[in-house]
């Protein structure tokens, strides 16, 4: 399996692999994160899993469990991470997370692992079942870097406990932790459906086939339908662009069962966009890989207009597929966009209207910055670097080197 990825990052990478996994062989690991289908965590380890067992590093996934009024105060400490925005945490819902975390300890085993990743906050209170001998991680996938401090006061109860922490950037690192830090960036998978290339009829056919004319240029947001994810920013954008340019927008997006948020903004947008003939938002279920490539490929311009990111894989598999990105300046977007070189970074609405414009009048430049896209993509976030990551970190967190 790990041999397909030569032809992308060489025979001597993947060598290398095989020789660092030799002295972490026999080592038993489990992720935990809180949703198999949706979101960019999920993305990640669907892929990342079975490459870790293919080193012979035996790796288990498990989802711990949770109802919609977890998720909701799950969605709301997310939220309140990324941006201290005044809403405060209750007693009753730290009590309701405290009851289901329990409900978890009591069926989700981790006991027979020596590494545990806990993926985000809503698995973090599994640590109470940590054993004598394991090592506990915490891999945050969210820009903490200015976090509303009651929420965080609330994971630190927790986040104490952990052996180690890892976050995407050194940025989001935030200033009070007192336990051991990583960086590992995220990365996507170019054998995923979701990246491998596909014929031009197929494009063609998926945009026609959800009502939009392969023949005018396209703006694209794909993403979850977050507030955070600014599809709103995105539609007042297009509407500035649409006064010099006839083009379409689409705003495609899934639900995540952690994300119960997902469907009220779904609905708004519906309600805002029923009149507007270019503007397509549509709901794809979270599996829709070939879908989301098509859309990605036949883009003219694809866009991330989040409010803020932790990283933004969707940035990522765009560039992949040579497109230039329009993108906000913010968490993991900065550090995969070049500015001026790969696409644009904006600080607003209008901004962004402008390097669209820009974009859709030049496909020069757009050919330009595509081509130093994909090949950022490729020497940076690509998953065979992730994994190297990974197991370099497994191999210093297992021998204590800091
Ligand atoms: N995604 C998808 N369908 C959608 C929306 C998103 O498959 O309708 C995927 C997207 O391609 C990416 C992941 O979900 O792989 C989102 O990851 P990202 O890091 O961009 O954002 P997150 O949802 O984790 O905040």
């Amino acid at each position: 399996m790990l041999e397909q990825y030569i032809p992308f990052v060489g025979e001597e990478t993947i060598h290398e692999l095989f020789l660092i996994s030799k002295k972490l062989k026999g080592l038993r690991v489990l992720h935990v994160n809180s949703t198999y289908k949706g979101g960019g965590v999920a993305e990640i380890l669907h892929r990342l899993v079975p490459l870790m067992n293919d080193l012979e590093i035996k790796t288990d996934w498990k989802v711990f469990k949770g109802d919609k009024k977890f998720f909701t105060f799950t969605k709301k400490l997310h939220n309140l991470l990324h941006i201290a925005c005044g809403h405060c945490i209750n007693s009753e819902e730290i009590v309701y997370y405290l009851k289901i975390t329990y409900e978890n300890f009591k069926e989700l085993d981790t006991e027979n692992y020596d590494i545990v990743f806990i993926h985000d906050p809503q698995p973090m209170g599994l640590i109470i079942k940590k054993q004598p001998g394991q090592k506990w991680i915490w891999r945050c996938h969210i820009d903490t870097s200015s976090p509303d401090p009651q929420a965080w006061n609330f994971l630190e109860n927790f986040l104490n406990t952990y052996d180690a922490c890892i976050f995407h950037m050194p940025e989001f690192i935030y200033e009070k932790i007192e336990i051991p830090t990583y960086t590992i960036r995220p990365s996507i998978d170019p054998l995923h459906p979701k990246n491998i290339e596909l014929p031009e009829e197929e494009i063609q056919t998926t945009l026609t086939k959800f009502g939009l004319d392969p023949e005018k240029p396209l703006i694209l947001q794909v993403s979850r339908f977050d507030r955070l994810k600014d599809p709103f920013g995105v539609l007042k954008a297009f509407k500035l662009v649409k006064k010099k340019y006839d083009c379409q927008l689409a705003l495609v997006g899934s639900f995540a069962p952690d994300d119960p948020e997902g469907e009220i903004v779904y609905k708004e947008l519906i309600n805002l966009t029923s009149d507007e003939k270019d503007v397509f938002v549509l709901n794809l279920p979270p599996d829709s890989h070939k879908e989301v490539n098509a859309f990605q490929r036949g883009a003219t311009v694809v866009v991330q207009k989040s409010l803020k990111e932790g990283f933004g894989l969707v940035v990522s598999e765009a560039m992949w597929k040579g497109k230039p990105v329009v993108g906000s300046n913010v968490g993991g977007i900065k550090r995969q966009i070049v500015h001026g070189v790969t696409g644009y970074l904006v600080n607003s609405i209008e901004g962004a209207a402008v390097r669209i414009k820009q974009l859709l009048a030049n496909k020069y430049f757009r050919e330009e910055m595509g081509f130093h896209a994909k090949e950022r993509v490729k020497h940076r976030f690509l998953i065979i670097r992730h994994l190297r990551d990974y197991l370099i970190l497994m191999y210093k967190i297992l021998n204590q080197i800091f």
